[in-house]
């Protein structure tokens, strides 16, 4: 549900400013961010070593200027 909610940078951005998430880029500057193709599921260390376990599933987006990539938790987002 998230994934179809966020397609557009349109709608990302309407999603992250109502939250007052700041749009600079720490890298450059720059204040447009456009959604990765795929979200993205964080390794979890986890009781055992390695990385086996799934963990959080975040929506990553780049800068469209410099490729900074940032990312933030699906559910978070979804809880809206
Ligand atoms: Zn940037």
């Amino acid at each position: 549900m998230l994934r179809r909610a966020v397609t557009s940078p349109e709608r990302l951005r309407e999603i992250l400013n109502s939250r007052g998430v700041r749009l600079e880029c720490p890298s450059c500057g720059h204040r447009e961010w456009a959604p990765l193709d795929r979200n993205v599921v964080l390794p979890s260390s986890g009781i055992q070593p390695g990385f086996e376990a799934e963990g959080p599933e975040c929506l990553a987006v780049a800068c469209k200027r410099c490729g900074f990539v940032r990312l933030h938790s699906a559910q978070v987002l979804e809880e809206s």
